[in-house]
């Protein structure tokens, strides 16, 4: 199955939260779920919810099944809580780094960034969306990208956005760097990944 890339709003309102990343989530307008009214009311068995809260977790990072499942496979196989090791690996992801740094509106929109080559991650060039980022790199732009159009009016943009404590960013020269790993409480409180173990681990 491909990626889903049709109005993003529309699996927003389906999983009745804001998965799209943006302030302007049609979630916060428009709370009812989309389809014929007869479909919104049903009553969800357990498995129901956690094929939810799996499918949520994956729109909202935009990947495909096969990859996530397979995010999921090696979490399992670490020490820890298998909920959180996935969740840190998919906020560890390139993409998201450059969506929570504020070089994006939308995780979509950043995986776009980095696959048209305007990242650069200590200071080279990286065009993998999937790319993990560790602790002490450095995430900009590519010269490329610094001269590009997008980039000046980023620079005036930027300023009102929040970063998380795992990363650190100098807006005015448009750099991050990650600092620690992101932790438990890093990503959004939307998101239930025990369901998304108990969904694959049966
Ligand atoms: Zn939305």
């Amino acid at each position: 199955m491909a990626r889903y890339t049709g109005p993003k709003c529309r699996k927003c309102r389906r999983f009745g939260a804001p998965l799209c990343g943006t302030a302007k989530c049609a979630v916060i307008r428009r709370p009812n779920p989309p389809g014929p009214r007869s479909l919104r009311r049903r009553k969800i068995s357990d498995r129901g919810q956690q094929l939810i809260e799996k499918q949520k977790v994956r729109y909202a990072y935009g990947l495909m099944e096969k990859q996530f499942r397979h995010y999921y496979e090696v979490a399992v196989r670490r020490p820890g809580v298998t909920g959180d090791l996935l969740m840190r690996a998919l906020e560890e992801r390139l993409d998201n780094v450059v969506y929570r740094l504020g070089f994006s509106a939308t995780r979509a929109q950043a995986r776009q960034l980095v696959s048209h080559g305007l990242v650069a991650v200590n200071g080279k060039k990286l065009d993998v969306p999937s790319a993990r980022v560790r602790v002490g790199s450095t995430v900009a732009l590519t010269e490329r990208g610094a001269r590009s159009e997008y980039a000046k009016i980023l620079k005036l943009e930027i300023d009102a956005r929040d970063v998380p404590g795992w990363l650190e960013i100098d807006r005015s020269a448009l750099v991050g760097r990650m600092v620690a790993q992101p932790g438990p409480g890093d990503y959004d409180s939307i998101f239930n990944p025990n369901a998304i173990v108990e969904y694959y681990s049966r």
